[in-house]
This record gives C-alpha cells, structure tokens and sequence, in this order.
C-alpha cells in the first residue's frame, strides 16, 4: 500500500496557526504601542495646560516679565517649577525666547537656539500654543507672557526619547513573547495536527483497502466528534456496500447458475454485435463452439434481423425467428436491452421446439389414425347391414349368414379398438392400477402356451415352449404380463406364414428374468424397427389390419413393461423370422 503523506496537513496546520500568532501579536501590539504613546501624548498637553493655568505661576512669570532682568527672572521661575512641569534637562527642557523676534534668550539645556516650532509661530503671535502633532519626533507647547516693555514666549519641548524608549521596550517584550508563543503553538500545531490525522490517516487506509475489495476490517471509533462521525459513517457505508455486492454476487450466481441450466439457449450481444454471454444450451442448439470464435450478432442472427434494426427497436419489441439446425426446430426471440446511461446490448432466447412440433405431429397422426381405424369397420357394418335391410331377406341363408359374420367380427374388432384406446388412455393419465405379486413367469409362459396352442394349430404354426427347470419369479401383475406375453405370441402367429414355428423360451440371466418368444416369420425391415412400438404404427397396414391387428399391441405391451422397470428386446431379420424377449428385473433381486 501507497505510504500517506501527511506533511501537507502537518504543514499547513502548524502555518495556518503561525500566521494566526503573528498577526494577533502584530495588532495587539500595535494597540499596545497606540495607546502608550496616545497617553504619554495626552499626559504631556494635560500636564502643561494645567501648569499654564496655575494662577500663582503665571502672576510670578507676569511680574517677572514687567522687570527689567525679565529673562533671567523669567529662567528661575521656571527652573524653580521645573519639578512641577516634568523637565529632566534631558528629554523634556523650557525655552524662553523673545516674542517679537523669537531670538532663544534662556533655555533649561543652555542651548545655542530654539528650533521656532507651529507652537513657538502661534505664541509669538500672542496665542496659547497648545497644538499637538502625533507624527513630529517631538511634543511641545509654547505660552506667551506679555511685560510692560518687553514680551516673551515660553516653550517646553519634550524630544519623546521616553515614549519611544518605551515603545522599543514593548516591542522588545512582545517579540519575546511572540518567540516563546510561535515555539509553543508550533508544539501545539503538531500535536493538533497528529490528532487530526491519525483518523484520517486510518480513514484512507481504510478506504483503500475497501476500494481494492477487503471489507474484512472496520475502523474502531471513540471521537465523538465530526471524525468520529465520519469514520462512523464510513463503517456503515463499506457494511451497506459489502451487503450490496454481496447480493449483488449473489444474484450473479443464481443468474449464472439459471444460465447454465436452463433448457432454452441464450445468447447476449453487446451493443456493437460482440458476444458477451452464452449458456452452453445456445451452443448446443446452434451448433457453435463460442470461444475461441469472433463471431458477431449479425453472424449468428443476421438472417433474421440485422444488428441496426434490433437496437433501432423499443425495449418492449420482440423479434420472431425460425431456424433447423441438425434436424431440430428452433425458435429465435430477439430483443434488445437498454441500461440507465449504458449503451445497452441485444439478448437472443432460443427455444426448442422439435419435441412440441413432433407430439403436435404425433397428435394429430393419432386423431387421424383413430377415426380412420374407427371408420373402417363403420362402413364394412353399414354396408353390409344395408345390403341386408336392401334385400329385405331374399339372400340365401348362408350369404345372410356370412355378412352377419362380418358384422359381429367388425364390431368385435371396434369393441377391441375401443379398449385398447381406453387402455392407453388410461396408462397416460395414470390411472391404471397393477395387483403386483410374486409369481413364477413359468407357470405364465405355460398358460400363455396353453391358450395359444389351438391358435397356432389353426395357422398350421407349431407353438412349442422351453422352460428351466428353475422358477424364474419376478413381481407383478400376473394378468397383465400373460397379457403382454400373449400379444407378442399372437403378432408370432399372425406374422409367420404356414408350417413356421413358434417357441416361448423362460429363463434367468443375471438379476434379470427373461421371456422371449421367436418366430420363423416374415421378421420386421430395420428401417421399421424403432418404430413398431409407436401408437397405430404397422410395417404392412393392410396385412396387420386383415388379421385383426389394431397397431397398438406393441405400444401397450411396451407401456406394462416399462410400468414393471423392464423393456422388450427385439431381434429381427426379414424372411427369417423375429425374436422379441421381455425383460423384467427378477424378484430374488429385489431381495438380496
Ligand atoms: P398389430 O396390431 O398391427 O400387430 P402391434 O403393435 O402388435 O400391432 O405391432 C406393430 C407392428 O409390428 C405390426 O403391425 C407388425 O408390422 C410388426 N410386428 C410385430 N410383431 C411382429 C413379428 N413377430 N413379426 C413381424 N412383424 C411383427
């Protein structure tokens, strides 16, 4: 991690409180300076006026003005009053000087002359000079004194050696003290400043490490103060944004997990065409290995909507499309997608419809097959009832007695159709129920063979049965298994021409119990193989149907078996004959 650089902040608390320092200490002592020179200044006028306006010391310069050694009297007065009016003979000294020409006659500092100051011009003009001047380097005051022959005026003139001996004074103490303050509030500004920022400083960590992904730590708080609140505010705000990516992630997850399992194929393009997303469904179905490839949405889809016109559509509009790959149907539903201020992208669903259209397909064969079969025999009745109700009895008797045959076998053959229907109608809904039971598939095959044996005899066939000297148990419904046994044994006689034979076999291999019948029939062409145990479905329509098959043995035989977790093996060679064996899961295996 970057090492933080507090200098600044260091820097710029210890100058901002420098600064701070040093002008305080430059306004309040220049307030301090102001105010002692104002007041020395004021002191200096208050002190003079109120010499000047003593009676007695104005009568004594008077009189002493009317003698003839005005000045020198003039210059012991003053001498005497020096204490009275502050004169030291160093900063502060009296003048005595003529009044008409303002020639120095006497001074307390035995000076060569007087420097004629704006005071020393007004008294000469026989007026109190009493005018103050901040920004001269001195202060002074001047008073005439009017004698019978000769007028004088009077100075005292201070050089405020005093008042800027003290100022230096003030300025010497406030420098020290500005000294003494700058190294204490350097102290304090270092300090200060490492309070401040060594919460900011974990701050910053911290929020470093929340930017690179770790929201393993949070900041301890125990300011209360506007750091404390933020670095609070900081530990609810990376907990609400660890919360938010995790359900963000989460959602992810569940969507990447949706993607990948799903049935439907999806393909998301980004607003320029290039794939961003595909489940391994889309793949399948289109038949493309995505990575690796740089294929684009116009690549795959182009043929159904270009790019443009997909992302020139509204959110809510769909784009329907049609396509066979490997023999299988697809449905293509395109439809763009916009963000809040992204550019957005283009999503594909492809649906397969190939099991949809072939029970389409299949239903409406059934349909079809049913009222065909159905129709059959209803007109072979209606016919041939007409045919007789049209004689109105004058057939001879065995004609009569021959079309009253094929009446009943037609209608035999609808009642047996009509079964069968319902039988598969109710193996589809689920309804039909199995007495199950330990039973040995011997004694089936016997019984089987004993019902059927006269059956063959009549198609000069010879039915002939191989049993173990085992039992071979499975569980079951009996009835219903004989029933399968015997459908497979009557498609043997129906299917074998004259003098074949037919043997019924029983035995066990494995954990699996096996019936089979073979024949020496006319045996079933490959092609037609897969097919022979859908609904209605015959290799010879014409063959089956005048031997009183209905087409849909096979299927509910097929359909018991699968009921009993078994199947029907079928071995066939055309003119050679046809081996179909049922295999059902032994009932000594459920046991061990
Ligand atoms: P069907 O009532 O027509 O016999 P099935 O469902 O029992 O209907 O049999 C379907 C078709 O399978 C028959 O039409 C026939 O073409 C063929 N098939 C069944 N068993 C045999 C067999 N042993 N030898 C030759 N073909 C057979």
């Amino acid at each position: 991690m970057r090492p933080i650089n507090n200098r600044g902040l260091y820097m710029k608390l210890v100058l901002i409180l420098l600064l701070l320092i040093v002008s305080l200490m430059t306004v309040v002592s220049a307030f301090i300076i102001r105010g002692v020179t104002g007041f020395y200044l004021d002191e200096f006028y208050e002190q003079m006026q109120m010499v000047f306006s003593g009676e007695q010391f104005v009568r004594d310069l008077r009189s002493a003005a009317d003698e003839e050694d005005g000045e020198e009297r003039i210059d012991s007065i003053l001498n005497a009053y020096s204490g009275f009016m502050g004169i030291d003979f160093i900063t502060r000294n009296y003048y005595v000087l003529d009044g008409e020409s303002g020639q120095l006659l006497a001074s307390s500092d035995n000076a060569e002359n007087a420097e004629i100051t704006p005071n020393i011009v007004t008294a000469l003009t026989g007026e109190n000079g009493y005018a103050s001047n901040n920004t001269a380097s001195y202060m002074d005051v001047a008073v005439p004194i009017e004698g019978r022959e000769r007028s004088y005026v009077i100075s005292v003139r201070d050089n405020k050696l005093t008042v800027r001996e003290l100022t230096n004074e003030i300025i010497f103490i406030i420098i020290e003290a500005l000294i003494i303050g700058l190294i204490i509030s350097i102290l304090l500004a270092f300090l200060l400043a490492k309070t401040m920022v060594i919460p900011i400083q974990s701050l910053t960590r911290a929020a470093n490490r929340v930017a690179a992904g770790d929201f393993s730590q949070r900041i301890e708080v125990q300011a209360k103060d506007e750091i404390g609140v933020l670095t609070r505010s900081f530990n609810n705000m990376a907990d609400r944004l660890h919360n938010t990516l995790l359900d963000i992630e989460n959602e992810r997850n569940k969507l990447s997990t949706v993607f990948l399992h799903m049935s439907d194929g999806i393909v998301a393009c980004s607003a320029d065409g290039e794939i961003i997303h595909f489940n391994p469904a889309a793949e399948r179905m289109l038949g493309i290995d995505f990575i690796g490839t740089a294929l684009t949405f116009d690549d795959i889809f182009g043929d159904i909507a270009s790019l443009e016109k997909v992302m020139g559509m509204k959110s809510t509009e769909v784009i329907e499309g049609e396509r066979s790959i490997m023999q299988r149907n697809l449905e293509i539903f395109i439809a763009p997608f916009f963000g809040e201020g992204a550019p957005g992208g283009i999503l594909a669903v492809i649906h397969d419809v190939t099991e949809q259209r072939r029970s389409d397909e299949l239903r409406r064969e059934f349909v079809a097959n049913v009222s065909h079969e159905l129709r059959t025999p209803i007109t072979n009745i209606r016919s041939y009832a007409e045919t007789l109700v049209d004689a109105g009895g004058e057939l001879p008797k065995e004609t009569e007695n021959d079309f009253l045959g094929v009446i009943l076998s037609e209608s035999d053959r609808m009642t047996k159709l009509v079964q069968d229907l319902l039988a598969l109608s109710r193996y589809d809904a689920g309804e039909m129920e199995f007495k199950t039971e330990i039973f040995n598939t011997c004694e089936s095959a016997k019984s089987v063979y004993e019902a059927m044996r006269l059956d063959a005899a009549k198609h000069d066939l010879k039915l002939s049965i191989e049993l173990p000297a085992y039992a071979v148990t499975v569980d079951g419904d009996r009835a219903r298994i004989e029933q399968v046994i015997m459908n497979i044994v009557s498609n043997s006689v129906r299917y074998t021409p004259k003098d074949g034979s037919i043997v019924l076999r029983v035995w066990k291999e494995g954990r699996e119990a096996k019936i089979s019948v073979s024949d020496t029939g006319i045996g079933i062409p490959p092609e037609d193989m897969p097919r022979i145990f859908d609904r209605f479905y015959r290799v010879d329509k014409a063959r089956s149907r005048s031997q009183g098959g209905t087409g849909l043995g096979l299927s509910i035989a097929a359909e018991i078996i699968r009921r009993h977790n078994g199947r029907i093996d079928v071995e066939s060679e055309p003119g050679r004959g046809t081996v179909m064996t049922v295999v059902l899961p032994s009932a000594e295996a459920a046991f061990t």
